[in-house]
């Protein structure tokens, strides 16, 4: 295992779920972590958890819907730290519904959030990278981005579409600048992602699939895992799922 202790890792959606269990994870291993997100009061209580545990952290407001907030965000981690080691793309909401709901406002915000995100990360993190000739960039899928079901379609679209990115991504970069791409792919975790739901059927059956859940920090381990990889290493796509899921 590498030692991440001068890792800098700026992670989105890190107020709650995935990423504020990537985030204190890695700040546990000794990384620097740069948390972004909305809700600012859940930032800053997440900073000084990992403080009060010894850790090294320090949070940006950010919508990444805003591509002005991700180049922003990019500018501090730089500002704060000099470098830019890894971002992980991790926000995401899931507003699944059947398509002939016609929640179109819906559509475009996973539209928005889930690909123009990630995309916007991407652009903020990728010139420092190239300069270094280093760096690694992991994206947030979701077995959702492996196969569609019913009320799936839009959310798996975006979701296939982050595979598709992290691809190229992984393509163009690797062998010239030594960037490495990883996607990740979670099946059912426990976090507040359900709460984006507001389709009464798909609400209906949510507590079914909150029955199956597994901890964020499973997740949190497979990012760390792909981070801790030797640089020769790229660890390009890890699914993960509760046992008991079969989808
Ligand atoms: P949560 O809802 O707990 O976390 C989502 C995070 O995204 C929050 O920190 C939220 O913060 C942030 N976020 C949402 N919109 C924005 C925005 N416009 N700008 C910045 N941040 C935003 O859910 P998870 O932890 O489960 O989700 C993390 C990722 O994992 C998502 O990409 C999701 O699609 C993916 N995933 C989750 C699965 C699961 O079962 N939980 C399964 C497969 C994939 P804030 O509201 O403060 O901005």
């Amino acid at each position: 295992m590498e030692n991440t202790t001068s890792k800098v890792v700026i992670i989105t959606g890190a107020s709650s779920g995935i990423g504020e269990a990537t985030a204190k994870l890695l700040a546990k291993q000794g990384a620097k972590i740069v948390l972004a997100a909305r809700r600012e009061d859940r930032l800053q209580a997440i900073v000084n958890d990992i403080k009060q545990e010894g850790g090294e952290a320090v949070y940006f407001t950010t919508d990444v819907t805003s591509q002005q907030d991700t180049q922003e965000l990019a500018q501090f981690a730089l500002k704060q730290y000099g470098r830019i080691d890894v971002l992980v793309n991790n926000a995401g909401v899931m507003p699944v519904s059947r398509l002939n709901e016609l929640r179109v406002e819906e559509w475009e915000h996973m539209i928005d959030v889930n690909i123009k995100g990630v995309l916007y990360g991407i652009a903020a993190v990728l010139p420092a990278m190239r300069e270094q000739q280093n760096g690694h960039i992991i994206n947030v899928s979701s077995v959702a981005g492996h196969s569609v079901s019913p009320t799936s379609a839009v959310y798996s679209a975006t979701k296939f579409a982050v595979r598709a990115i992290s691809e190229g991504l992984r393509q163009e970069e690797s062998p010239t600048s030594n960037i490495r791409s990883t996607i990740i792919s979670p099946g059912i975790t426990d976090s507040e992602l359900i709460n984006t739901v507001k389709s009464p059927e798909v609400q209906a059956m949510a507590s079914h699939f909150s029955s199956l859940s597994i901890s964020p920090y499973r997740i949190a381990g497979a990012i760390a895992y792909a981070i801790h990889e030797p640089e020769d290493t790229g660890i390009n796509e890890i699914v993960i799922r509760p046992t008991a899921q079969s989808m």
